[in-house]
């Protein structure tokens, strides 16, 4: 049976380990922290997204957990006018099936629950990976080392399976940042806030608001255009006046839910020079090893030379919404 070594068990890790376990492989998944955990946010799963979710049996399971919301509108900035609206009704007619916002830790522990029993080993922070002959190595902080006919890396932005693969990153600033905080409903001052999966779109900014944990929580990003600040971190904490600044004047619907959030991060965002190099922008991408004899053939189809080449999947078109 092909032995396949999942490097990190974060969401692409822990889902490619279900996937890869339905289709018939020896998994092992091996994550760098002492539990398998995420951050406190939200993440929006499109169709194409729940697709794979079903694909790997967790799709219901995930939807019991997911935000309640009828409709996914986008607004203008200002006047809160509707600019555009689909309902989950019409998403699923369309695509074969409707999306879902979920929180983080929510949606890992589901996934996470669908791996094999006994095949995540945690504490185990990878080094690097090589190839050898027809096995894969991966090395560990500990001094330890697992061979695998394939090894994948699903280690998040600062992968070290990447940069043993392609060698060291240069994260590329968008001059874009974001500031996310997740809302208890019932905190929010006045008029209950609609649960709707909303857009907002303004000068230099994008806000996106989406229940999560049916209507108990809403998750809120704001994406805005700031060249300076430069920090790349998903938990580093401002103040929410900052955020009640940047969006002075925009509704007032808006504003109220972000005075009821009571920890507000910044984060700057950056595209990895691989992502870059292929054009694509966002989502997650996870590279894999495997030392498999390739034979390129000419326009004519000779095959002309044998040689060893790194295997990297095809990516899928990211996301556009976070
Ligand atoms: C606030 C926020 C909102 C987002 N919203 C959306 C959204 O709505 N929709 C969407 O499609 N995308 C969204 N994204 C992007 C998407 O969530 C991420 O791209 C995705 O979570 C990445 O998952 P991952 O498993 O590849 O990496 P990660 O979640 O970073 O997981 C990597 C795992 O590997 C472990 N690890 C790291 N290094 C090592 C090592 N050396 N050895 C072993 N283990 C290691 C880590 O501990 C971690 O568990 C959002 C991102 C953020 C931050």
């Amino acid at each position: 049976m092909t032995r396949v070594v999942i490097i990190g068990g974060g969401i692409g890790g822990a889902t490619a380990g279900c996937a890869l376990a339905r289709a018939g492989l020896e998994v092992s998944v091996y994550e760098a922290a002492p539990e398998l955990k995420e951050i406190g946010a939200g993440v929006a799963l499109h169709p194409n997204a729940m697709r794979v979710l079903r694909m790997i049996g967790v799709e219901d399971a995930v939807r019991r957990v997911a935000g309640r919301s009828e409709w996914s509108a986008t607004h203008n900035w200002r006047t809160g006018r509707v600019i555009s609206k689909i309902s989950r009704a019409q998403q699923a007619a369309t695509f074969g099936l409707s999306g879902a916002t979920v929180h983080r830790a929510d949606l890992l522990d589901v996934i996470a629950a669908a791996l094999p029993a006994g095949s995540v080993t945690l504490g185990k922070r990878c080094v690097t990976v090589e190839s050898y002959g027809g096995v894969a190595v991966a090395r560990f902080e500990d001094g330890g080392e697992i061979e695998a006919d394939v090894i994948v890396g699903a280690d998040g932005i600062h992968s070290r399976v990447r940069a043993a693969l392609f060698g060291p990153d240069d994260p590329r600033f968008t001059g874009k940042i974001c500031y996310r905080s997740v809302i208890p409903i019932d905190a929010v001052a006045g008029e209950r806030p609609a649960t709707d999966n909303a857009q907002w779109l303004g000068p230099h900014g994008t806000v996106v608001l989406y229940p999560v944990r049916a209507e108990e929580l809403i998750n809120v990003v704001c994406h805005y255009d700031d060249e300076h600040y430069r920090h790349e971190s998903w938990i580093n904490e401002c103040d929410r006046q900052e955020v009640l600044d940047r969006y002075s004047g925009w509704h007032e619907s808006l504003l109220r839910i972000f005075e009821a959030g009571d920890t507000w991060y910044k984060w700057a965002l950056y595209l990895t020079a691989t992502r870059s190099r292929n054009g694509r922008g966002g989502g997650s991408r996870s590279s894999a090893t495997r030392p498999i004899r390739c034979f390129p053939t000419s326009g004519k189809g000779h095959v002309r030379r044998s040689r060893t080449v790194r295997y990297s999947p095809p990516l899928c078109r990211p996301s556009p919404t976070i």
